[in-house]
This record gives C-alpha cells, sequence and structure tokens, in this order.
C-alpha cells in the first residue's frame, strides 16, 4: 500500500510567495506509516483543503531549511503531538534543520524536539527505519551544503531528490523506484544554480529508470510555461510515464501510474 498526497507543487521564493502553487511538500501512507516529507509554508492549511488529517503524522522529514521545505514542521509535530503534550513520532530531518548550520540557527524549536520519540539527524548515506520501511538519506548538491534527498523502501520504492543539481552519479542513488519525485525549479534547459531544469531532469531519468517520475517544485518559469507540457516533453523523450504534480494531486502506486485524482477547485 502506499498513496501520495501532494500538499503542493511550488517551490523557489517568487512561487512560495505568491503560492502561485502551493508549498506545503507531500504526504506519504505506506505499509501503516503515514509520512510528511517537506513541509513548507501553508502545510496546515493546505492538509485541512485537501483532506489529510496531520494528527495521523507517524513520521516528519525535512530534507533541508530553505523555507520552502521547512517552514511547517514545528506546526506539523504540534498537531501531532498535541501541543507537544502527547510524545510521539519520528522526526528525521538534515543537519541544518534540526541542528542548524554555521551561523543559521535550525527551524525545529526544542519544545516540539522533545516531543517526538525519537529524532534522526540524516546526512548522505545514512540509514534509518521506522517499522519495516527503510530510509536511506541521498546526496545533493545544493545552496544549503548539508540537503539530503530521502530513498524510502517499504512495499514500494520512492525515491526523492530534494532540492539539487545534477550531478553525474545522481542517478545511483535513486534507481529503479516504483515512483522518482524530481524537483524541477526551471523549465526546459533554463538553468538556476544548484536546482534542476527539465533537461537535467531528462538526463536524470533515463539514468534512474524508474517505474513512473513526478515533477514538483515548480518555480514560477515553469508554471508560466506549463508542467504539464514539461511533463509531456520528459515523456516523450524518456519513455517513462511522466506526471506533473498538481496542488491536492492523490496517487495510489498500487493501482496504476495514473493520479486517482486531481483536485479541480480553487
Ligand atoms: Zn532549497
Amino acid at each position: 500500500m502506499a498513496k501520495l498526497v501532494f500538499l503542493g507543487s511550488g517551490g523557489g521564493r517568487y512561487a512560495m510567495a505568491t503560492q502561485a502553487r502551493a508549498t506545503g511538500g507531500f504526504t506519504i501512507e505506506m505499509d501503516g506509516v503515514s509520512f510528511h516529507v517537506d513541509p513548507g509554508p501553508g502545510a496546515l492549511v493546505r492538509a485541512k483543503q485537501y483532506g489529510v488529517n496531520v494528527k495521523n503524522t507517524d513520521v516528519v522529514m525535512v530534507s533541508h531549511v530553505h523555507l520552502d521545505h521547512s517552514n511547517d514542521c514545528n506546526a506539523i509535530i504540534d498537531a501531532m503531538t498535541e501541543g507537544a503534550k502527547n510524545p510521539k513520532g519520528v522526526l528525521i530531518g538534515n543537519v541544518s534543520a534540526i541542528k542548524g548550520y554555521e551561523n543559521d540557527t535550525p527551524v525545529m524549536l526544542k519544545i516540539y524536539l522533545k516531543s517526538l520519540e525519537s529524532t534522526v539527524v540524516m546526512r548522505p548515506s545514512d540509514t534509518t527505519s521506522i517499522k519495516n520501511i527503510s530510509v536511506k538519506a541521498t546526496p545533493t548538491k545544493h545552496t544549503d551544503p548539508t540537503a539530503v534527498g530521502f530513498r524510502i523502501e517499504g512495499s514500494k520504492t520512492i525515491s526523492y531528490t530534494s532540492d539539487t543539481e545534477y550531478f553525474p552519479g545522481l542517478f545511483k542513488h535513486h534507481k529503479n523506484a516504483d515512483l522518482l519525485i524530481i524537483n524541477m525549479l526551471r523549465p526546459d534547459n533554463d538553468s538556476w544554480p544548484m536546482h534542476m531544469n527539465l533537461e537535467d531532469a531528462v538526463n536524470l531519468i533515463k539514468e534512474a529508470t524508474p517505474r513512473l517520475c513526478v515533477l514538483q517544485h515548480f518555480g514560477m518559469k515553469v508554471i508560466e510555461r506549463g508542467p504539464e507540457k514539461q511533463a509531456k516533453k520528459a515523456e516523450k523523450e524518456t519513455g517513462v510515464r511522466v506526471i506533473a504534480a498538481e496542488d491536492g494531486m492523490k496517487l495510489d502506486l498500487n493501482k496504476s501510474s495514473t493520479p486517482l485524482s486531481k483536485y479541480t477547485g480553487k
């Protein structure tokens, strides 16, 4: 069993500030465990909007400290621990989010760290497990040098690049997943340091050969050019089913490679 809800599909400063696309991260329900990955600004609001009960969250995962990935992690933990009164759950995060990095303070408040059953700080190649699901941190090249991606292996394998530029060998950490989630900030060959564009995504998909790929974390230029058109180009070039995330999109990996439902309201 593996079901996902995308509580956003936007990324980068402008898409976040204007909420041109939502930035609440995504949730995964797999093998009896509920994950919330990268709860950016609006995660609580989007969860309510798209029918996700954040109280049921078991694991909060934060790939790095940038606001579009981490802003609402305290709010989600507050909701799942009933205001830090009922300790439960696991936080899996990178160094900058949990401990702080160089001159930046961590995003996690101490009161919420104490309200969790456990906290796992992950560096690339570190692994941990929750019930029968293993989580491995994958490497990135990003403006937060401690950023990680995640490879989550249970009855399905879901591999998430997080924010990174494309680099040779990146595919080895995301190979042959049932679902590869790529953060694609820019369209076509329009490059931006430390992030991927469509060309990069195509190269990664060709090398990593997932069963299904979802593109998300769209900046304004992708949004203007049309995420679905970008996904179609990637699909044509790779032969792999590629979906552009939409805010509120639900996926059931057991049923098919097409979204179960797409949110159509405002
Ligand atoms: Zn980032």
